[in-house]
């Protein structure tokens, strides 16, 4: 099987990036990932803020891209996630005086959980791993856009519905829609709202199909998520205004293309969509607008 190997990292998602590596529609296809710290921190918790300082890190980094024959611009790039396995312990630093803890002051402190038997230990409390991938998608169109940063082209979208199981539909700006992704977290709540998500590195199993048109068709304007029997639309903006009314936008014209009309994708959404925040930290707000599939 195809595997991509962690070296094969980029920290920008842009149409000008060289493939990794190149597959066919409907292969599976191995990424093996760095953390967000691109491996600056130690598994006791101590960062290297001398090597970050000098520029030897990465922040973020994604593995890829993949290039994926037949993906063209207005496809779209259908991801299922089929595994994802981890090394034993993740790191997380701390948000004080940082968006929803401005007003909290505190030294800056990171430090590292074990979880080799699949359980996190904080507080007297034991909580059980729940792997998802923080970054994951395709090259934009226009400028290259770091990979900390969410959009369109999905990226740090930080949403912890994106497991395995799940299927994402990103829209393909370039030939080969170029796949990347990294950012593993062990745990991340909704909002990942003091900074970090436990941050992890491994290997995520996915595989990779081509949705010819989907972007006209299926009205494909973001991120698409399927996970749990719902579908979610995930959409990141500077303000939470934007990013809620571009995942309500991107779901109500979802529901156009599946055939619903005008008046009643609105009433079905006022009855039964659900929003919810994926983060606030990041360098846009990712939100997404959930609707049960079998209502589409
Ligand atoms: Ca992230
Ligand atoms: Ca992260």
């Amino acid at each position: 099987m195809l595997k991509i190997p962690c070296t094969q990292k980029i920290d920008h998602m842009s149409a000008s990036n060289p493939p990794a590596a190149r597959c066919k529609d409907g292969d599976t296809v191995i990424f093996e990932t760095m953390d967000c710290y691109d491996g600056a921190v130690t598994c006791e918790g101590i960062r290297d803020w001398e090597g970050n300082k000098q520029g030897k890190y990465m922040a973020n980094p994604a593995t890829g891209p993949l290039f994926v024959e037949g993906a063209m611009p207005g496809d779209a790039l259908a991801v299922e996630i089929l595994d994802i396995q981890t090394r034993g312990w993740g790191a997380m630093g701390t948000g004080f005086g940082e968006n929803a803890f401005i007003n909290y002051d505190g030294e800056y402190e990171m430090r590292a959980f074990n979880y080799e038997d699949g359980f996190v230990k904080i507080g007297g409390k034991q909580i059980p791993v729940d792997h998802m991938i923080g970054v994951i998608g395709v090259a934009p169109a226009g400028e290259p856009v770091p990979t900390v940063t969410p959009d369109s082209h999905g990226g740090n979208m930080d949403c912890n519905r994106i497991v395995v199981g799940s299927k994402i539909l990103f829209p393909v700006a370039a030939e080969g829609g170029l796949l990347a992704m990294g950012d593993l977290h062990a745990l991340m709540g909704d909002g990942e709202v003091f900074e970090y998500g436990l941050e992890t590195s491994g290997e995520v199993t996915v595989r990779v199909s081509v949705v010819k048109n989907a972007m006209k068709e299926l009205a494909i304007k973001q991120p698409t998520l399927y996970q749990g029997g719902r579908v979610m639309t995930v959409a990141s903006g500077k303000t939470y205004d934007d990013a809620v009314r571009l995942a309500l936008e991107a779901m109500y014209e979802y529901l156009l293309a599946h055939g619903w009309d005008k008046v009643e994708a609105g009433m079905l959404m006022s009855m039964k969509c659900d929003l919810a925040i994926c983060q606030i930290v990041d360098p846009q707000i990712t939100v997404r607008a959930m609707l049960d599939e079998n209502l589409i």
